[in-house]
């Protein structure tokens, strides 16, 4: 149905820029997943266990916040982390693309059980003013999606999974993938600046406070 391919065409090109700039940890993986808001209830969604390289639009799914399969090939299930993403949309309307990666930097905080502080104004207006970890529970579980869904309040468009990966929020998909990139620089940056051993330094909070109140008004005026 053309109803939904400018969807599945989003979702294809964001997982395939993703896969070739390294986000999903391994080239001939299928580890990682994205979807978009395609109406009140429902998502376009990548499908399980199926390469990034081999991935055609036809592919991608479109599945109801309720778990319904709305469009997809009879062979391919939606991503496992579907109710994961179902319960973003549900609960932060503001959202309407989520990008789920195993991008380096970001993993190496979820390994560490780290939360990444405020360190730049321009990233802290973006993602939030913490990236904060959201507590391990095994991949695809409900478990991991009520994890999820407790954090979602800080209003971040950026999360640690722990022992994981990362996931990314945004009002458009290109804004979920600047968001992972975002994540990444500053996961990287911070990683580098805790290797020397010196004090970091963090956002004043007075700045903290400004940019609490600007992402509450952006993800209330949604
Ligand atoms: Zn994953």
């Amino acid at each position: 149905m053309a109803k939904y391919e400018k969807f599945k065409k989003n979702v294809l090109e964001a997982s395939l820029w993703l896969s070739e700039k390294g986000y999903f940890g391994s080239h001939r993986g299928t580890g990682g997943n994205v979807s978009v808001r395609v109406t009140e209830s429902a998502m376009a969604i990548t499908p399980s266990s199926v390469k990034y390289q081999d991935l055609k639009a036809s592919d991608i799914c479109v599945v109801g916040f309720d778990h319904e399969v709305i469009e997809g090939k009879m062979s391919l299930k939606p991503s496992v982390e579907s109710g994961l993403h179902a319960i973003i949309y549900q609960k932060r309307p503001d959202t309407n693309a989520v990008v789920h990666t195993h991008q380096l930097y970001g993993s190496v905080f979820a390994v560490m059980n780290m939360s990444i502080p405020p360190l730049f104004d321009d990233v802290a207006f973006s993602l939030g003013t913490s990236i904060d970890v959201i507590p391990y529970a095994l991949s695809g579980s409900s478990e991991l999606a009520h994890n999820v869904a407790g954090k979602l309040s800080n209003n971040a468009n950026a999360y640690i999974l722990q022992n994981h990966g990362i996931l990314a929020l945004g009002k458009t998909i290109e804004k979920a993938i600047l968001h992972a990139e975002l994540l990444e620089k500053v996961a990287h940056i911070y990683y580098l600046a805790l290797s020397t051993g010196k004090p970091v330094s963090t956002l004043p909070e007075s700045i903290v406070e400004l940019v609490k109140v600007v992402r509450n008004h952006e993800v209330k005026e949604s």
